[in-house]
């Protein structure tokens, strides 16, 4: 998640390496763009606050660089700021979004841009709601709403390392990140989750694409694959960071979870401990935790722990597997 703190730093010392870099002359983007499009964004120019009925729409999708159609936002991260100008909490990724210092109109501000053509696209500032206390304030004109063809799923199902290993192989999961959510720290480290004391939770972040499988049959896999039935446990994994949880983004994901846990109830031993709460906040862990399976599959954890879930995986799920 990018803080005021990162934004201040990145005007200091240099923005992160976008994903691809497109220079055009300007005559070129003049050709391409509406005139008022071309102003604003390669010319640093501002609409009219209330100029654009995207400030108040909010349904799903994925707002995209009008010049570069670069993925920049993500409605779930849009919120009413009621400036007049559509306002996003976070950046669909981290590297899309460049940061300039802005010394203009007497004022002294950070500039956002986006970091593969450089096309302004506003401002940001610190007073955004939590958890991350920005506001990308950004021109209407330097966007471009794009349909989203892929969804995300959140579930926490003990250690981060095991619910990974299982989600990532099943068809139309199209990429997974270990991550924290909840807690009351900000940004927390492995070692600080480990103690069990911040009230993080060990989470997986799914994307996946709903035409090849469903959020249901995504969290029937999950559900079926851990031991929802062990509160703040998994096996030999002890703690509140180990706690069976299904972090929604939406209304549509809180109904279907509610029903199939619902459905699942006579199916286990003991009573289902999972607990169903929105998605407030997600911190994606430190890179040694991505993958960790696939790239430590010797070790003994995951022969002992994890070979077997993905061994269970299997005999359930053959036909879900890629
Ligand atoms: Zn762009």
């Amino acid at each position: 998640m990018i803080r005021w703190i990162d934004a201040i730093r990145f005007t200091k010392n240099g923005n992160l390496t976008p994903p691809k870099k497109i220079v055009k002359p300007n005559a070129e983007w003049k050709q391409q763009l509406s005139e008022e499009a071309y102003f604003v964004t390669r010319e640093k120019g501002t609409e009219r606050a209330h100029s654009s009925d995207l400030c108040s729409l909010f349904e799903p999708g994925i707002y995209a660089c009008t010049c570069c159609e670069t993925q920049l936002f993500d409605a779930n991260q849009k919120f009413e700021s009621g400036t007049g100008w559509p306002s996003f909490t976070q950046p669909l990724e981290e590297n899309t979004v460049g940061y300039v210092a802005d010394h203009s109109h007497g004022m002294s501000r950070i500039e956002v841009i986006c970091n593969v053509c450089d096309a302004h696209l506003g401002h940001v500032f610190p007073d955004g709601p939590e958890p991350s206390g920005m506001r990308y304030c950004v021109n209407a004109l330097s966007l471009k709403k794009v349909k989203s063809t892929l969804e995300k799923a959140v579930f926490g199902g003990g250690c981060f390392w095991c619910t990974e290993a299982v989600l990532q192989r099943l068809q139309g999961v199209e990429k997974i990140v270990s991550g924290y959510s909840d807690g009351n720290i900000h940004n927390p480290t492995y070692r600080e989750i480990c103690s069990g004391l911040t009230g993080h939770a060990e989470v997986v972040e799914v994307t996946f694409n709903p035409k090849v499988i469903d959020y249901k049959t995504l969290l029937l896999v999950f559900m079926t694959t851990h031991d929802p039935t062990t509160l703040n446990r998994q096996g030999a994994d002890v703690g509140t960071q180990y706690r069976s949880t299904v972090l929604y983004n939406s209304e549509a994901q809180k109904e279907i979870a509610t029903e199939l846990l619902n459905e699942l109830k006579n199916s286990f031993d003991a009573p289902i401990v999972t607990e169903i709460k929105p998605l407030s906040v997600f911190y994606k862990a430190e890179a040694e935790h991505q993958n960790y399976y696939n790239n430590n599959s010797e070790a003994g954890y995951c022969s002992y722990i994890i070979s077997p879930k993905i061994q269970k995986l299997k005999k359930l799920y053959t036909h879900l597997l890629k």
